[in-house]
């Protein structure tokens, strides 16, 4: 098991501790009756606030699941076999398999030690733990069966622990309290606490996604009613379909937001809109058959979509259609509220969603077999800017103008582009040998010149040019000369005027 960004793991959990200091004092009541009403899953400690800033898990993880039972509950309702196989089974539903594909195989492998069933030093009133209550001490429980498993456990072979208990709750718990691991284990993942009537896939697979710290996803701003993410409507959702008879409930997958945080989508395959309308393929993100993007992010105004496909194949069998779902984050867009896995909430060809305040529009064109192809419009066109200037502006004649042409790109995205500068030297005058310069990119040619913008962006590049004025012209006589700039397959066409032989009368600021 690797772990990037170990320094920031240890921050939070330092957030961590005092978030559950405040939870104990003030939040708890509101947030475990909130919890037990929607799904009756788990009760969490205070996860720290979701940032793109993730952690990336990759590579095999090798878990203790410590079996351990009330001193006043003699019942042992599941073997060793049972939960290892519920972890690391290959054929059939399992822990192994279900992150394997969630993560494309970034997690390559789970496997898992059951040791027990070792007897707690306390009963259930002991660590505040009953069928009819949601909240127990976790962190308690787990120490006190990490420490009575240690004379035949050996933590240092192991990435992370998973506590199964064999009593009912209405919730299981994930804690990233910093627990007291024996044999110099370095376990840097949360650990869990699995009540006995919440041995199911769904579940377990929700409480390892806060083990590698993801938080609940939300739908309208409601925590736990997302019914497109394990970690927002897990072991209550749909069950009955694509269930296993072992193991039952079978989770969905997580949402782009949270496998982009957990560092399981490729750069290449993330698409961050730049300003203007661009079409782009999304490819479904359970079991995806080609290298098209897994997820789109528009940045609008403080506040970031994330677009990704989902069709009903793997794990994700059990959604409620196939669709483009929009999350601000991980928060699902539904304009027609409840419930949130209805039509609302899926974006099928031929819709179009508008965000008018950012001048956003996300348009389904069409359906692919393993996707959707979508046009995303984001605010205003970009642009190629210049600002032209001459010095003099009213030459005589034989006298040398100095040109100058600044230019930029704006995107919105700092996104840089391609540029071709052309200037045309009008008849009226002569371009001075070798007077072409750049601040950056290739002068392709000098006469006439020519400029090539590998990329061009939001800092100024300055191409000067000095032309002489012809000794016929003794009239004034208004002379223009034309920029001409390719990017991106069009011409943005700039110019401008200035007066050989000028006087007053043309320009009335400018006395010569
Ligand atoms: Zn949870």
């Amino acid at each position: 098991m690797s772990l990037w960004n170990r320094t920031t793991r240890f921050f939070i959990l330092f957030v961590l501790f005092l978030g559950v200091g405040l939870w104990l004092n003030t939040g708890h009541e509101s947030k475990v009756a909130a919890e037990t009403a929607v799904t009756q899953a788990d009760q969490n400690n205070p996860i720290p606030e979701f940032t793109s800033q993730g952690f990336a898990i990759t590579g095999a993880q090798h878990w203790a699941v410590l079996m351990c039972k009330f001193s006043d509950v003699s019942s042992e309702p599941q073997t060793k076999s049972f939960f290892e196989n519920m972890f690391e089974r290959t054929t059939g539903p399992s822990l192994h398999n279900y992150w394997r594909e969630v993560s494309y195989n970034n997690i390559t492998a789970i496997t898992a030690d059951a040791h027990g069933w070792f007897t707690l030093p306390k009963s259930r009133a002991g660590y505040s733990f009953s069928s009819a209550t949601a909240g127990f001490a976790v962190e308690d429980i787990i120490q006190d069966c990490i420490n009575v498993a240690n004379p035949s456990v050996n933590f240092s072979l192991y990435d992370a622990v998973a506590v199964m208990l064999n009593s009912d709750s209405p919730v299981a718990i994930t804690t990233l309290w910093p627990l007291s691991y024996p044999d110099g284990a370095v376990i840097q993942l949360g650990a869990l606490a699995i009540p006995s009537n919440k041995y199911n896939l769904a579940l377990v697979a929700h409480e390892m996604g806060h083990a590698y710290s993801l938080p609940h996803s939300s739908a309208n701003g409601n925590e736990y009613q997302n019914p497109w993410d394990v970690m927002g409507i897990a072991s209550s959702y749909r069950c009955s379909v694509n269930a296993d008879p072992i193991y039952s409930c079978l989770g969905q997958h997580t949402i782009a937001a949270y496998k982009d945080y957990l560092g399981w989508i490729q750069p290449a395959q993330k698409y961050v809109a730049p300003m203007g309308t661009h079409t782009i393929t999304l490819e479904r993100l359970a079991l995806p058959q080609t290298n098209n993007y897994l997820m789109a992010e528009i940045n609008a105004g403080g506040t970031t979509y994330v677009l990704e496909a989902r069709q009903r194949v793997g794990y994700d069998t059990k959604l409620a259609g196939d669709a483009v779902l929009i999350h601000k984050v991980d928060d699902l867009v539904d304009p027609t509220g409840a419930p949130y896995d209805d039509e609302g909430a899926m974006w099928k060809p031929g819709e179009t969603f508008v965000d008018a305040a950012n001048e956003i529009e996300v348009h389904i064109d069409s359906a692919t077999a393993t996707g959707f192809v979508i046009t995303i419009k984001n605010g205003s066109e970009p642009q190629v800017n210049a600002t032209l200037s001459a010095n003099p502006t009213t030459p005589a004649a034989n006298e040398v103008v100095e040109f100058q042409t600044k230019l930029t790109y704006v995107d919105g995205n700092s996104g840089t582009v391609a540029a071709t500068v052309s200037v045309t030297i009008p008849a009226e005058m002569t371009l001075v040998p070798n007077s072409v310069t750049t601040t950056a990119g290739t002068i392709i040619s000098q006469n006439p010149p020519e400029i090539s913008l590998p990329t061009l962006g939001e800092t100024a590049v300055i191409i000067t040019y000095q032309a002489t004025v012809n000794g016929a012209i003794t009239d004034p006589t208004p002379i223009t000369v034309p920029v001409a700039v390719e990017w991106n397959s069009q011409t943005s066409n700039f110019s401008q005027v200035i007066i050989a032989n000028g006087t007053a009368v043309y320009l009335p600021l400018i006395t010569r």
